[in-house]
């Protein structure tokens, strides 16, 4: 699949036809804002391609994640594993959180929008994982939920939990909004944090 700026997806990224119908989504997207997103839309599996040159971004390591988390490569897997377990997968959810801003240097008001985002992702996840048992939730960020990882020396401590990045499965975030009709820039003055689910 040829994407934005001649970059390729790997061959084993195969989808299926998205299954969910209108109906399905509007539920799902009302339970996405009961959860406290701010907008949410239908993710249609077809639409996602994975990057070798988005995810090697993560090599560079300006989050100061890489190799430090079960959620981040290496540990995630490689960009083909990651690729195998998307495979299922027809269709999902994508939810964003919108931060008001005070200027662009409101560092608080990041924050409290990115600490807002990741308290929706998992109140989604605990409503979604009855319903959708072998879900797949992709985050925005690297697994924060303990003080310290305990990769690479033992078990992750809570593996249904630990959410890997979009970017870590080569995905672009900018890409994956606008060719499922959402918006990825919301405006001047806001901030805007996205993360998806892939549910059947
Ligand atoms: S749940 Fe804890 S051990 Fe597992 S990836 Fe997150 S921080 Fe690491």
């Amino acid at each position: 699949m040829a994407g934005r700026g001649g970059r390729t997806a790997p061959k084993a990224v195969a989808a299926r036809e998205s299954q969910m119908t209108e109906g399905r989504i509007e539920y799902l997207i009302k339970e996405a804002r009961e959860a406290g997103f701010d907008a949410a839309g239908g993710l249609d599996r077809s639409t996602v391609a994975l990057y070798p040159d988005v995810r090697a971004a993560c090599e560079v390591n300006r989050c100061g994640r890489f190799g430090k988390s079960w959620s981040c490569p290496p540990a995630c897997g490689t960009l083909e594993e990651c690729a195998a377990r998307l495979g299922k997968y027809s269709a999902g959810l994508i939810v964003q959180t919108v931060g008001r801003l005070e200027d662009e240097f409101d560092a608080e008001g990041m924050d409290a929008a990115g600490r807002r985002h990741a308290e929706s992702f998992r109140a989604l996840s605990e409503r979604l994982w009855g319903e959708f048992p072998d879900m797949l939730p992709v985050g925005t960020a690297s697994c924060s939920l303990c003080g310290r990882c305990t990769w690479p020396d033992a078990p992750c401590r809570n593996p249904r939990g630990a959410f890997a990045p979009m970017e870590a499965y080569g995905m672009m975030v900018s890409e994956i909004c606008r060719r499922n009709g959402l918006d990825y820039y919301h405006g001047k003055g806001t901030i805007t944090f996205t993360a998806c689910y892939f549910l059947e």
